[in-house]
C-alpha cells in the first residue's frame, strides 16, 4: 500500500551508481531510512530533491521484514532556498541535521523533535536572528527533548538560585551548575559566571516568547564552548559539521564573530 507523509532529509548515501538510501526525519515514524531506486536518475519521481535539509512530501511503501521503506516519489513541500546563500548557513544547517541524527533513534517518533528541526531550518532560511543565537537555542532545546538538557536555573545539588556576582562550575557528568560550597574539585568542569548564566537563560526565555533579546559576545562564546563540550561528552565524538564550523571560525577571523 502506498502511503504519503512529509519528512526532512537528514542524509543521503548513493550506491550501485544510481540508487540512494535517504535518511528522513518524519512527524509520525520518527527517523526512517528509505531506498530510492534510481534516485539519482529518475527526474520524474525524485527530481533532485533527495538532498540534506530538503523538506519533502513523499510517497512510500513499507517493505516486509525490513526497516527500510521503499521511496516511490518525492517533491519539495517547503522550499528553503535562502539556506544556500552563504557557507555559514549551509554548515550551520548541516550541523543541526547531524546533531538531530545523533539524538534520535530509528522508528521512535517524537513530534516535538520534528517541529524543532523544521523550525530551526526555517529560521536559518529566513535569517531571523544571527546564526550563533539560533544554534545555541537549537542545541539547548534538542538536548532537553533528548532528556539530557543541562541545568542552568539553579545549583543542581542545593538548588540555590543563580546569583549574578558568583562564579559557578558547570560539571559535565552531572549536567548542570554547582555553586561554590557544593563543588568538589577534580570533576571535569568549566567555570561559568553567574551573570552569564542569568543572561543566557533570559535569552532562552525571550526566544521562546517570540522576542529574542541579544546577549553579550562573551556570554555567547562561553555557552558555545559549554554546550559543545557537553555534546561531545554525551556523544563521545565531535561531529564532522562541528569540526568544519571550527575551521571556518578560526580561518576567517574577520567574520568569525558572526559565526557559530
Ligand atoms: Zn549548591
Amino acid at each position: 500500500m502506498i502511503q504519503t507523509t512529509e519528512g526532512i532529509v537528514l542524509k543521503t548515501l548513493t550506491f550501485r551508481e544510481s540508487d540512494q538510501i535517504v535518511t528522513l526525519l518524519t512527524p509520525r515514524m520518527g527517523k526512517v531510512a528509505g531506498l530510492a531506486r534510481y534516485g539519482k536518475k529518475s527526474l520524474k519521481r525524485f527530481g533532485s530533491v533527495l538532498q540534506p535539509f530538503n523538506i519533502l512530501e513523499f510517497q512510500f511503501r513499507e517493505r516486509p521484514h525490513s526497516s527500510l521503506i521503499l521511496l516511490e516519489k518525492a517533491a519539495i513541500k517547503i522550499p528553503l532556498f535562502h539556506i544556500y546563500r552563504d557557507i555559514y548557513s549551509i554548515v550551520g544547517s548541516c550541523y543541526c541535521l547531524e546533531l538531530m541524527d545523533e539524538l534520535v533513534h530509528e522508528r521512535d517518533p517524537n513530534f516535538e523533535k520534528y517541529l524543532l528541526l523544521l523550525n530551526i531550518l526555517q529560521k536559518i532560511n529566513n535569517h531571523s536572528l544571527p546564526l550563533p543565537f539560533l544554534l545555541r537555542w537549537y542545541e539547548f532545546r534538542l538536548l532537553t527533548l533528548a532528556g539530557i538538557g543541562p541545568e542552568f536555573r539553579h545549583c543542581i545539588k542545593c538548588h540555590a538560585a543563580i546569583e549574578d556576582d558568583c562564579d559557578y562550575q558547570f560539571v559535565y557528568w552531572e549536567g548542570g551548575v554547582l555553586c561554590p560550597p557544593c563543588y568538589v574539585s577534580g570533576k571535569m568542569s568549566d567555570v561559568l559566571r553567574g551573570h552569564d548564566v542569568l543572561e543566557f537563560m533570559a535569552f532562552m526565555d525571550s526566544f521562546d516568547q517570540g522576542s529574542p533579546r541579544e546577549i553579550e559576545k562573551h556570554t555567547a562564546v562561553q555557552f558555545r564552548k559549554i554546550l559543545h563540550n557537553f555534546i561531545h561528552y554525551h556523544l563521545n565524538k565531535i561531529l564532522k559539521s562541528q569540526i568544519f564550523m571550527e575551521s571556518l571560525r578560526s580561518g576567517i577571523s574577520c567574520e568569525s564573530s558572526a559565526f557559530a
